[in-house]
């Protein structure tokens, strides 16, 4: 049997969909462009949605700024769904 992990979206993956969603990406704190992207959700609960939002696997991005350390999470799920880029309204 196959690990599951062995189906997990590639990192590469996750960075593309992030580049395609926000292709102007700026720290929401001190607009700074450069971001660390890990693929672990920090909280558990948030687990809980991936079923919800279909991606059990890699349930949360998060970016966090380089220079100011500001952290932001979004649902996989949701940001594959997404017409890219996404607008800001
Ligand atoms: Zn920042």
């Amino acid at each position: 049997m196959a690990d599951a992990t062995d189906n997990a979206p590639k990192f590469e993956e996750l960075a593309g969909l992030v580049k395609a969603s926000f292709p102007e990406l700026r720290c929401l704190r001190c607009g700074h462009d450069q971001f660390y992207l890990d693929d672990q959700g920090g909280i558990d609960g948030m687990r809980l949605l991936h079923s919800i939002f279909n991606d059990p696997l890699r349930p949360v991005v998060t970016l966090a700024c380089t220079r100011c350390g500001h952290i932001e999470q979004h649902l996989t799920g949701l940001l594959r769904q997404a017409t890219k880029p996404i607008p800001k309204d």
